[in-house]
């Protein structure tokens, strides 16, 4: 394989090109599909946030985002395409809960896993029997899936482990002279990863949480499975290739705390560490002793969009460790919890 990453090694410098996120030029949309025709990487925004794509149908590109990401060839890639009709071709099943979810959520951040057909490389589903897809909402990527008329194999645009990137800037501190191309189309708006449900299974089962909710999913297909990680990260067998209980961390330890971190943070401070704290709410509003704290939203969509970009700026600051206190443990909170019990597991 190292071979095939030599022949196509991308520039020391990755090009970025800024684009409008509601009108992306044309001409930068040409040479970003040029780039993934002949097998190249490009990173470009969606809703949830930056995906690193690669053509999703070519083998050797697929491996060129494993390698650029140092990501574990036991973790599956989705693939994104312009809509429900391109999902056809890489099924070997579109059943009816499919299309009704389709129908009331794509374009959007919702993953559905099915049956692969054999056009799939066997490299994007880590040599599975299924295939993870869906139509991103954001004008930059849907652009490009239709300039370049393929489907996109696309994981978050980081090195393997690490945060997923909200912002162009946060693409290139990851990534930089490791792809070929980043279009800059402003930060990803929702934030958090899409929901992963599994339909090759029934009833079907969550295997990530994200901004489409367990209700919302409900509401249309009747009862889901929960993932065993919501309430115990690591009691049970892994539910999915990718779900590692660690991931999604910035490299200063954080810590999740159920409730009030003001003990944690005096016991800190006085054996001298310099810590921040992370809070979501109004609910307790009192400053607490840390270098720096952040308060997000009380409400989970407002907090989803800002969580990442603030653990962001607090892992730049090199301090000794980031407190989280936990937001409360209902279903609303499903995602931002899941996401913060694993940047904390060690
Ligand atoms: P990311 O790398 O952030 O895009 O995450 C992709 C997620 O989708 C990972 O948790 C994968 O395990 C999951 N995923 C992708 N493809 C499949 C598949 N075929 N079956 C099950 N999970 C998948
Ligand atoms: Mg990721």
């Amino acid at each position: 394989m190292s071979d095939l990453f030599q022949a196509a090694r991308p520039p020391m410098t990755t090009e970025v090109l800024t684009v409008q996120p509601q009108a992306p030029a044309l001409e930068a949309l040409r040479r970003a599909a040029a780039i993934l025709q002949r097998g190249g990487l490009v990173a470009f925004p969606t809703e949830t946030v930056y995906g690193l794509g690669a053509n999703a149908l070519d083998a050797d590109a697929c491996a060129r985002i494993f390698a650029a990401k140092g990501r574990p060839a036991h973790n599956p890639i989705i693939v994104h395409v312009a809509d429900a009709a391109s999902v056809l071709p890489l099924v070997a099943a579109w059943p009816e809960q499919a299309e009704r979810l389709a129908q009331r959520f794509w374009p959007g951040p919702l993953t559905l896993v099915l049956p692969r057909s054999d056009r799939v490389p066997s490299i994007v589903t880590a040599g599975g029997p299924t295939v993870a897809v869906r139509v991103p909402a954001h004008p930059v990527a849907l652009a490009l899936l239709r300039e370049s008329s393929l489907p996109i194999a696309a994981p978050s645009a980081n090195r393997s482990m690490q945060l997923s990137p909200t912002t162009a800037e946060h693409v290139v501190q990851s990534l930089n002279g490791r792809i070929d191309l980043i279009l800059d189309g402003g930060p990803a708006t929702g934030g958090l990863e899409s929901t992963v449900l599994d339909l090759s299974r029934q009833p079907p089962v969550l295997l990530r949480p994200g901004l489409v909710t367990v209700a919302e999913l409900e509401s249309i297909i009747g009862a889901v499975v929960l993932p065993m990680h919501a309430s115990a990260p690591t009691a049970a067998p892994l539910p999915s290739p990718g779900m590692l209980p660690r991931h999604y961390a910035p490299r200063t330890p954080l810590i999740a705390i159920e409730g009030n971190a003001t003990d944690e943070a005096t016991r800190r401070r006085a054996a001298g560490q310099r810590v921040a704290c992370v809070r979501f709410g109004p609910s307790s509003a009192d400053a607490l002793p840390v270098e720096r704290q952040v308060d997000l939203p009380g409400e989970p969509a407002g907090s989803a969009a800002r969580l990442y970009a603030v653990l962001h700026e607090l892992d730049a600051l090199g301090l000794d460790a980031i407190l989280v206190e936990l937001p409360p443990a209902t279903q609303e909170w499903l995602a931002v919890r899941d996401r913060l019990r694993r940047a904390a597991a060690r």
